[in-house]
C-alpha cells in the first residue's frame, strides 16, 4: 500500500490547492512553481496528477529541484536504482556541494566518490561537464532541451528530464517506466525499442506536456511506472488512470510492452594476479580511455582460447611481468561480475615476492593498505582489494 506522502513542497501540491495560488508564476504553465493543471488538461492527467502529489516518493533533490542537483541526480539514476542512488547522491552533494567545487575538483577524487555506482563513463561525462558550466559558461546551467542535450553524458531522456524539473521548460522526458506506461495506456502493440515508436511517442506526450505543468508530468508518469505500472503484475486497482487504459480493459498487460528479443550476454573469464611484496600489492591504472577508464586494476589478462587453463594463463601473466618461476602462484579468489553487455569470471591468483620487482611503466605502483581504500576501483577490483586488506589485518 502506497502511503500518502507528508513533506510536500509549493510545487507538489495536490492540484486543488496549486489552481488556487496566487503566485505570479500562475500563469507560466511550465514554470516548475506553476499549477499542476489548467481546466483544458484531459481528466486522466488530472488524475494522474492527484496521484502522484499524494504518492510520490521523498528523494533529496525533489526538496529543491536546482539543476545541479537534477542533473547530478538524473545522471545517477541512469541504469541505477532510486534507492541506490539517494546515499551515493547525499554524499556526493557534500562532497561536491556547487558546481564550481565539482569542475573544481581533481578527476581521480570524483571517480572516488562514484565507486560502487558502477558505469564510470557518467562520473567523468558529470566532471567535464561541470568544467564547461563552470570555465566556458561562468557558472550559468543550460536552461533548454537542446542546450542541455549538447552537454557530455547527456543523452534525450537526461536532457529533457532536467529541462522540464529543473528550468520549466516544456519537454516530454521518456524513460524506460514511462514508455511501459504510455504503451500500455495507449495499447500500443509495437515493438517499443525503435526510434519510430520513441519519436511517435515523444511528439504526442509533449502535447500533454504543453498542456499542464510538464515538470509533475513527466515526474508523475515515471513515477507511476515505478510504483505501479510495473513491468510484472502491474497494480492496476491502485491505478489512477485505469479508466482511460486500453491494455488494462483489453487484458493485455501481460503482452505490452513489446519489445524485440535481447540476445544473451557472453560471458568472459579473467585471470587476476594479486602480487604482494613488504606489505605492498602491485597495481595499475586503467588507461584515460575505455572501459573503467583511469579506475585502478590489479594486473590481469583475459583468459581466451590460447590459454588451456587459468593457472597457465596467470603464469603466463606472471611472465610477462619478468617474475621468476621459482615464484609460486596459490589459486586465491573466485569473483563474478555482470556489465551491461556481458559477465564476468575473475579467477584471482596470488603471489608473495622476497623481492619487488622494478615498475614496468609510470601507470604501475606499489600500494600500501591505505592506497587500495583510497584509489578509485571497480566493483570487483574492490571485492579483491577489501579481501586483501582484511586477511592482512587478521595476519598482523
Ligand atoms: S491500468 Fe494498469 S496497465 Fe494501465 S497504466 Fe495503470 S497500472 Fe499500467
Amino acid at each position: 500500500m502506497i502511503r500518502p506522502q507528508k513533506n510536500m513542497n509549493a510545487h507538489q501540491r495536490s492540484p486543488a490547492e496549486n489552481t488556487q495560488s496566487k503566485s505570479p508564476l500562475a500563469n507560466k504553465a511550465n514554470h516548475p512553481l506553476a499549477p499542476a493543471h489548467s481546466r483544458k488538461t484531459p481528466l486522466w492527467i488530472q488524475h494522474l496528477l492527484h496521484w502522484f502529489s499524494v504518492h510520490q516518493r521523498t528523494m533529496p533533490w525533489r526538496d529543491d529541484p536546482s539543476p545541479y542537483k537534477v542533473w547530478v541526480s538524473e545522471i545517477m539514476l541512469q541504469q541505477t536504482r532510486v534507492t541506490a542512488v539517494i546515499p551515493y547522491f547525499e554524499r556526493f552533494l557534500g562532497q561536491f556541494p556547487t558546481v564550481q567545487s565539482l569542475a573544481d575538483a581533481p578527476l581521480e577524487k570524483v571517480l572516488k566518490a562514484w565507486e560502487g555506482l558502477g558505469y564510470y563513463s557518467r562520473a567523468r561525462n558529470l566532471h567535464q561537464t561541470a568544467k564547461i558550466i563552470h570555465f566556458e559558461r561562468n557558472g550559468h546551467f543550460p536552461k533548454t532541451e537542446a542546450e542541455w542535450l549538447a552537454l557530455p553524458g547527456v543523452g534525450p531522456y537526461t536532457a529533457a528530464a532536467v529541462a522540464s524539473i529543473a528550468c520549466g521548460q516544456t519537454a516530454a522526458a521518456i524513460d524506460g517506466n514511462v514508455m511501459r506506461v504510455w504503451s500500455r495506456l495507449r495499447g500500443i502493440r509495437e515493438d517499443i525499442s525503435t526510434p519510430a515508436w520513441r519519436n511517435k511517442a515523444r511528439a504526442d506526450l509533449i502535447r500533454y506536456a504543453r498542456i499542464c505543468n510538464a515538470s509533475l508530468f513527466n515526474q508523475a508518469m515515471m513515477e507511476l511506472g515505478a510504483l505501479v505500472c510495473l513491468p510484472r503484475n502491474p497494480a492496476c486497482v491502485d491505478c489512477p488512470i485505469r479508466n482511460n487504459c486500453i491494455a488494462h480493459r483489453k487484458r493485455w498487460t501481460d503482452i505490452i510492452p513489446l519489445r524485440k528479443k535481447i540476445n544473451p550476454v557472453p560471458h568472459r573469464h579473467e585471470v587476476v594476479l594479486l602480487i604482494s611484496s613488504n606489505k605492498k600489492v602491485l597495481m595499475r591504472q586503467r588507461p584515460e580511455k575505455g572501459l573503467l577508464a583511469g579506475l585502478w586494476k590489479f594486473p590481469s589478462q583475459p583468459l581466451d582460447k590460447t590459454h588451456t587453463s587459468s593457472s597457465r594463463a596467470a603464469r603466463a601473466l606472471a611472465n610477462s611481468l619478468h617474475i621468476p618461476q621459482t615464484n609460486k602462484l596459490q589459486k586465491h579468489q573466485r569473483v563474478e561480475h555482470a556489465f551491461t553487455h556481458f559477465t564476468q569470471t575473475l579467477h584471482v591468483y596470488r603471489m608473495e615476492l622476497a623481492t619487488a620487482i622494478k615498475l614496468p611503466s609510470p601507470d604501475w605502483r606499489w600500494c600500501s593498505a591505505h592506497d587500495l581504500d583510497t584509489l578509485p576501483l571497480s566493483r570487483s577490483q574492490r571485492i579483491i582489494a577489501n579481501e586483501y586488506n582484511a586477511e592482512d589485518e587478521r595476519s598482523s
